[in-house]
């Protein structure tokens, strides 16, 4: 919770052990074994008031310590006045398959008196992620693309059992084009069935109305059955009621489990009966990590990145974006393709002259090795020449030899 605040941020990586199956180790199945070798990246962000279990969930769905325990916050006098964005990152395995987790916290959010601009610097952070890649992918080198969009974003909403209150609402409609939205009610331990199940419609029926779109997954039209019945599944329990704990609990019927213990009974957190946890595990980690990945980069990415373009050059508002008519946007649906075309030539170009350059350079250089080193031949020749003559002269005027003379047979004058 102390670490610095970071934009983009893979500062601070630690090394965290899992405490058990998590169910990352199930991608593979979900992308192209050359991943694998690479690792997975996944950034989470997280936004809610304090204290409704943001660090404590993201601790249970990936069974490790990410937050070892927040610290009190201080008197309000004393606490900044504004939403701050902090991340944490660790590096975790499970069989053999990595995966970078950043974690974003957005503490301060709703904790003030007047909320009103809470969802600002948030939105500011998420472009800035949008703007740090969009600078990676023009490069010309773009192997090592490093991915610090976020690619989920778990909403908290207080379980009050009214409906949604104006920050949530606000909250999600400005958000709603730039991040997958995954909305939750938090602590839903301290509801019924019957008031979860009826704050949950209350939920649904705001989100319709205010036409707020959250992340769906998607099927496709040649999947089983059994892919389809459990994505209508999970669809069924959005908004997700969770129960966080990193306790593990004794039950009265002597199993020790996740979860929270009460004078009452005992609430598990991995148990369907009790909550939603284990279908948002599903959604976020187990089945969907990749395609919420796949629809942060080719729907909220890319609907961005044309939008910035179209605002740098054609239409300034993206409200007349929309409404001009298809013809007109036919066209500058063209010349972004085309600039797209244009730029990629561009980069290719480049590549191919360097690659020219290298290859000249080092043809110039390996030149001037060879001529050096047929000079250093011609010279010695010469030099082995003139001392045979030399030689020669000696023994024809019967003068004697030098005794470096004598020796030549046995020191060869020829380096080569
Ligand atoms: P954050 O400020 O949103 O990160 O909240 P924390 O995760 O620090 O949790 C605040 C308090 O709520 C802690 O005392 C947690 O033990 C408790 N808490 C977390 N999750 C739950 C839950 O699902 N139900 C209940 N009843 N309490 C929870």
């Amino acid at each position: 919770p102390s670490q610095a605040p970071s934009t983009t941020g893979v500062s601070n990586v630690v090394r965290k052990k899992l405490m058990g199956y998590v169910g990352f180790a199930n991608l593979p199945n979900q992308v192209h074994r050359k991943s694998v070798r690479k690792g997975f990246q996944f950034t989470a962000m997280v936004v809610g008031e304090s204290g409704l279990g943001k660090s404590t969930l993201i601790n249970t769905l990936f069974n490790t310590k990410l937050y070892p325990g927040k610290e009190v916050p201080a008197p309000s006098a004393e606490r900044p006045k504004t939403v701050a964005i902090e991340s944490i990152s660790a590096d975790i395995e499970e069989n053999g398959v990595r995966l970078r987790l950043t974690v974003v916290d957005t503490p301060g959010f709703g904790d003030f008196v007047n909320n009103d601009d809470s969802w600002k610097p948030i939105v500011e952070n998420i472009e800035a992620r949008f703007d740090a890649y969009l600078e990676q992918e023009n490069r010309v080198n773009r192997l090592k693309i490093v991915d610090n969009r976020v690619h989920a974003c778990l909403y908290f909403i207080q379980p009050t059992g009214h409906s949604l209150k104006p920050i949530d609402i606000e909250f999600m409609r400005r958000l709603h084009t730039k991040v997958n939205l995954i909305p939750v009610i938090a602590k839903a331990d301290t509801m019924t069935e019957e008031e979860i199940r009826d704050f949950k419609a209350r939920i649904l029926s705001d989100i319709a109305y205010h036409n707020i779109h959250i992340y769906e997954a998607p099927t496709y039209e040649n999947e089983d059955e059994e892919a389809l019945a459990e994505a209508e599944e999970i669809a069924s329990k959005i908004p997700f009621a969770i129960v966080g704990s990193d306790n593990v609990v004794d039950t009265p019927d002597g199993r020790q489990v996740r979860g929270r213990a009460y004078p009452w009974g005992v609430i598990e957190v991995d148990n369907e009966d009790h909550c939603d946890f284990v279908k948002l595990r599903q959604m976020l980690i187990r089945t969907y990590m990749e395609e919420l990945r796949e629809h942060t980069n080719s729907v909220l990415y890319e609907n961005w990145r044309s939008g910035k373009l179209l605002g740098m050059g054609i239409a300034q508002d993206p409200s007349v974006f929309q409404e001009i008519n298809p013809a007109v946007r036919s066209q500058e649906e063209r010349t972004l393709h085309e600039a797209k075309l244009a730029k990629m030539e561009a980069e290719m170009k480049l590549v191919f002259q360097q690659k020219v350059q290298e290859k000249e350079s080092k043809l110039k250089q390996s030149e001037e090795e060879l001529y050096a080193r047929h000079r250093e031949m011609k010279d010695a020749l010469e030099k082995q020449r003139a001392e045979l003559e030399d030689k020669k002269r000696r023994i024809e005027s019967g003068r004697p030899l030098t005794p470096d003379q004598k020796n030549t047979k046995k020191k060869g004058f020829l380096r080569t």
